[in-house]
């Protein structure tokens, strides 16, 4: 196979030999250049008196005295023996090998700051033997494989031997990576057969010597590589490559993390294994052998598009070890060898995975011919921003191994090779495969595959779902290579199912259904007349006297227009008056139009202009304000003498509204209210927000936080902006109290801290940089009649719900919503004790889907960025008079019924596993 492989790939002719010895192509191609006579000779030389470190070993010791001693460089192995075991040959044959290999009885130190390294003559290797069970091995295994060596004064190697039972043991070897790669784990367990098979009929064993020792090696990398001071070394030649290669590299993925990196990475980790079937081996070695690349690349070039899927961008660094056993003499050697190559992959412009996959073998081939450089050096020259929470040049690495577990053949005993969970992580994500063919043919049988994963960015189900997704899209992209990536799908069956159903599932018919808000607030002031609806500074107003100054202010408003579809503007402060006023226009069967006082003239005549309410309701404050105002529509002046003996029932006015209307019906699709976003170009638009949104959102409030009649709920909010609905209508369909805050007040956190403790208020409403400004309020722990808290509008952030939860003690509610969806759309509570690390927005209320979708609107699975788009009643009718912006705001729902719409917010948001969104931004 990978001669063939070699060969197309290469266009060169190999021999036997060679290829059989060599690990990967990289090597191979390396080799070619070596036999081309382009390299220096590998060969036994003096061995100076203090020899020098290989660019590997430099950074191993850089990080051992970085770090201090710490098991992340650790490897170990795990050999497990049954059968009668000859103890005394086994100790005979570890001792064999240390002896051969000088790396594995080498120390470290330092003269003058320049380390070096000393081989021993002599090493004892004790092996002790610990006696345990099957349950307690793997406790065993992993506590030996997290000693730390003290690499200046003890050999890098650890034996110990568990023992299960007489004719079962397991062999437990830990090294440091300072000695030994992943390649260095086939010459060790050969030469551990053959010794131990040796010492069992008490021979020593019968071995040829190895070509050259590491310390050679040491010498030839130096030659080969040659000084950074000649511009022509080839160290210099590689690393123009390189520079050139990695320019503009990101400087760190973005991964569908469950947490941002830490300061300092920990290096914790865990492992999630997995298998890919051999169906999906056969296919992907089809497509290797069909596009003349390797198994390797399709699945580099699979994982890169993952990443990509899963919100990493299109420019995809992946780190991937090299052998770096560049010449046929280091085969048989155990030592580090092994390098680092940055491969990079670019996922741009929607390829098919065919294209990719030939990006992906351009890419790789032109590294492997610059494998030489060591990738420290690389780093040092690159100098991108160093950090000690994250990788340099890459985070995500992917590496092909070729280990085979069955390797070690030892007399009377069936052995197997494990490698053994350390519980670190050196990269973010890393994801190794070995593949298995079956025993007859040598015909593919299955990839075995584990993600390494850093416990500092990911939980365990985060892992496992992306291995899932890993599967997948394989198995769909080797399957079908000429389809875009975008329509290569990751989620699976039951996954869909779960983000775009059943966290949607939502439905819920309430007993206001088919009913407007009008009639909600009418109901309601028939069965509590009495009790008082709203306190404004030092008066109150009963449920009747509100509704029948409402009532006669809205037969005015019928009499000069006002209607259903009809829009009537609102510039009151905040008052008594301005309550009677959004009252009466929601029932002249009108939607308000509110106007702030407070905005500048520009805006408030570019409102009035766009919107063309039939009628302006005004104080002599306000009146006065808009006097620059030409002349727009028919005005109401609250304030005026005639206009306060009307609503004070002095007046002979006892006409029904219904009566004199002339524009029909209310029904629940009209719209009650127009509210005006500022919006990102600058130009604000209305948003046409009908009763039955409204009313499944306030009916839905009710639901989740259930007013008494006991109550109170402060008003605050400018009425300009939507949060004020809830806040004026919420406390009003259910019989509690309003208390309504003074104009200017909102701002003022000591005045709303006296309001609250005042009127016993025990609702309120804040947007997160008020509420810090509240609780700074040294008056604010006085607030003891708050019950529940109300957030909204901004990002909710951690350390604010806890000195929250702290001051309080009292639910905190995270709402989330845009005004294009009747105000919320998801909800999330802040315990009351200790808060959320990251408080989410929270699930869908009543009636309400939200979708996280791609660019190419298809979902986005768990813990991946998208962007949210909503659905349902809450939905706006759209934007007052401009259809084209609607159209393009308010699409095409895939997901729903036939001609259903859905809202893209620009928010991206991201499911955790729990169904609920966290707010990532916009
Ligand atoms: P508006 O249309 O003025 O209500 O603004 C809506 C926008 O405010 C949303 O699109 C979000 O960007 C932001 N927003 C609203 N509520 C929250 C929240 N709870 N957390 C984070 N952002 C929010
Ligand atoms: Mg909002």
């Amino acid at each position: 196979r990978l001669i063939s492989r070699v060969r197309s790939v290469l266009g060169v002719e190999l021999s036997v030999r060679a290829v059989f010895e060599a690990p990967t192509v990289a090597g191979l191609a390396a080799r070619l250049v070596g036999a081309a006579g382009a390299r220096p000779a590998l060969r036994v030389g003096e061995r100076p008196g203090v020899v020098p470190l290989s660019f590997a070993q430099r950074r191993l010791w850089f990080l051992h005295r970085l770090e201090g001693p710490s098991a992340t460089y650790n490897m170990p192995m795990a050999i497990r023996l049954s059968g009668a075991l000859d103890h005394d040959a086994l100790r005979a044959a570890v001792a064999d090998v240390v002896e051969r290999h000088e790396s594995l009885r080498t120390v470290f130190g330092e003269a003058d700051g320049v380390p070096y390294q000393r081989v021993l003559e002599n090493v004892e290797v004790d092996i002790p033997v610990i006696p345990t069970t099957e349950s307690d091995l793997p406790r065993h295994l992993e506590s030996l494989a997290a000693r730390t060596f003290d690499l200046t004064g003890e050999a890098p190697l650890h034996a110990a031997l568990l023992e299960l039972s007489p004719a079962e043991h397991v062999l437990s070897l830990v090294l440091h990576h300072i000695a030994a790669d992943g390649w260095s784990v086939a010459p060790l367990s050969r030469d551990l057969a053959t010794a131990y098979r040796a010492r069992a009929v008490h021979h020593s064993p019968q071995w040829s010597e190895l070509p050259v020792r590491y310390t050679d090696y040491v010498r030839w990398q130096q030659e080969l590589l040659g000084s950074v001071h000649e511009p022509e070394s080839v160290i210099n030649q590689q690393v123009g490559y390189w520079e050139n290669a990695l320019a503009g590299i990101p400087e760190r993925l973005k991964l569908p993390a469950d947490r941002p990196h830490p300061v300092v990475a920990t290096y914790t980790g865990g492992v999630v294994p997995f298998t890919l079937n051999a169906d999906i081996h056969r296919s992907a070695v089809a497509l290797a052998r069909e596009t003349g690349s390797t198994l390797f690349m399709v699945v580099q070039a699979a994982l890169a598009a993952l990443l990509h899927k899963l919100g990493a961008g299109t420019d995809i660094p992946i780190g991937s070890p090299i052998a770096g056993r560049t010449d046929q003499a280091l085969d048989d050697l155990v030592g580090v060898f092994v390098n680092t190559l940055v491969l990079r992959t670019d996922v741009s412009g929607d390829p098919t995975f065919r294209e990719l996959l030939e990006r992906v073998r351009e890419t790789d081939l032109a590294a492997y011919a610059h494998q030489d450089v060591p990738f420290e050096h690389l780093v040092e020259v690159l100098s991108p921003t160093r950090s000690l929470s994250h990788h340099p040049l890459f985070q995500v690495l992917l590496a092909a191994e070729d280990i085979d577990p069955e390797l070690i053949d030892l007399p009377g005993l069936r052995s197997t090779l494990r490698p053994v969970g350390t519980g670190t992580a050196k990269f973010d994500l890393s994801l190794s495969y070995r593949e298995r063919h079956t025993t007859e043919e040598g015909s593919p049988a299955g990839i075995d595959c584990r993600i390494e994963y850093s416990a500092d960015l990911f939980d365990q189900a985060t892992a496992e779902r992306i291995a899932a997704h890993l599967s997948r899209l394989l198995e769909e992209a080797v399957r079908q290579a000429d389809r875009p990536l975008r329509t290569l799908d990751i989620l699976m069956a039951s996954e869909r199912q779960r983000i775009v159903g059943d966290w949607n599932a939502t439905a819920y018919e309430s007993a206001g259904h088919g009913l407007t808000l009008k009639d909600l607030l009418e109901e309601q002031a028939a069965r509590t007349p009495e009790r008082i609806a709203l306190a404004f500074e030092d008066s109150e107003l009963t449920y009747a006297d509100l509704h029948a100054r409402a009532d006669r202010l809205a037969s005015l408003l019928t009499r000069r227009g006002a209607g259903p579809e009809r829009v009537v503007a609102v510039a009151v402060p905040r008052s008594t008056d301005l309550v009677v006023a959004l009252l009466a226009v929601l029932k002249s069967g009108a939607s308000y139009v509110p106007l702030d006082p407070d905005d500048p003239a520009e805006r408030t005549a570019f409102v009035l202009d766009d919107a063309q309410p039939v009628l302006l309701l005004v104080t002599e404050e306000t009146s006065a304000l808009l006097s620059g105002i030409g002349s727009g529509p028919g005005r109401i002046l609250l304030d005026s003498p005639e206009t306060r003996a009307l609503l004070a029932g002095s007046e002979a006015d006892h006409e029904r509204p219904e009566d004199v209307s002339s524009a029909g019906a209310l029904l629940p699709h009209h719209p009650a209210y127009v509210i005006y976003t500022s919006g990102s170009t600058g130009r604000p638009k209305g948003v046409l927000i009908s009763h039955e949104g409204i009313v499944n959102r306030l009916l839905w409030m009710q639901a989740e936080y259930g007013l008494t009649r006991e109550d109170r709920v402060l008003q605050k909010t400018p009425s300009s902006f939507d949060v004020s609905v809830w806040e004026f209508f919420w406390p009003l369909i259910t019989g509690a109290g309003l208390v309504v805050a003074r104009p200017g007040g909102h701002k003022d956190p000591a005045y709303l801290a006296d309001v609250i403790e005042d009127h016993r208020v025990t609702t309120a409403h804040f947007v997160p940089s008020m509420l810090r400004a509240f609780l700074s309020q040294p008056a604010a722990a006085t607030c003891t009649s708050l019950r529940q808290v109300i957030c909204s509008g901004e990002a909710l952030t951690a350390d604010l719900a806890q000195s929250f939860s702290a001051a309080l003690g009292i639910p905190l509610h995270n709402l989330y919503g845009p005004t294009e969806a009747s105000v919320d759309v998801t909800h999330h509570t802040c315990p009351p004790q200790a808060g959320d690390a990251h408080p989410p927005i929270g699930r869908p209320i009543w009636n309400t889907r939200v979708y996280v979708l791609d660019a190419g609107l298809a979902p986005v699975p768990v813990g991946v960025v998208g962007e949210l788009y909503l659905a349902g009643v809450g939905l706006a009718r759209g934007y007052l008079g401009r259809p084209g912006l609607t159209a393009e705001r308010f699409v095409a729902c895939p997901f729903g019924a036939v001609g259903e719409r859905m809202y893209r917010t620009g928010d991206l948001v991201r499911w955790n596993g729990a169904g609920e969104l966290e707010y990532l931004g916009r």
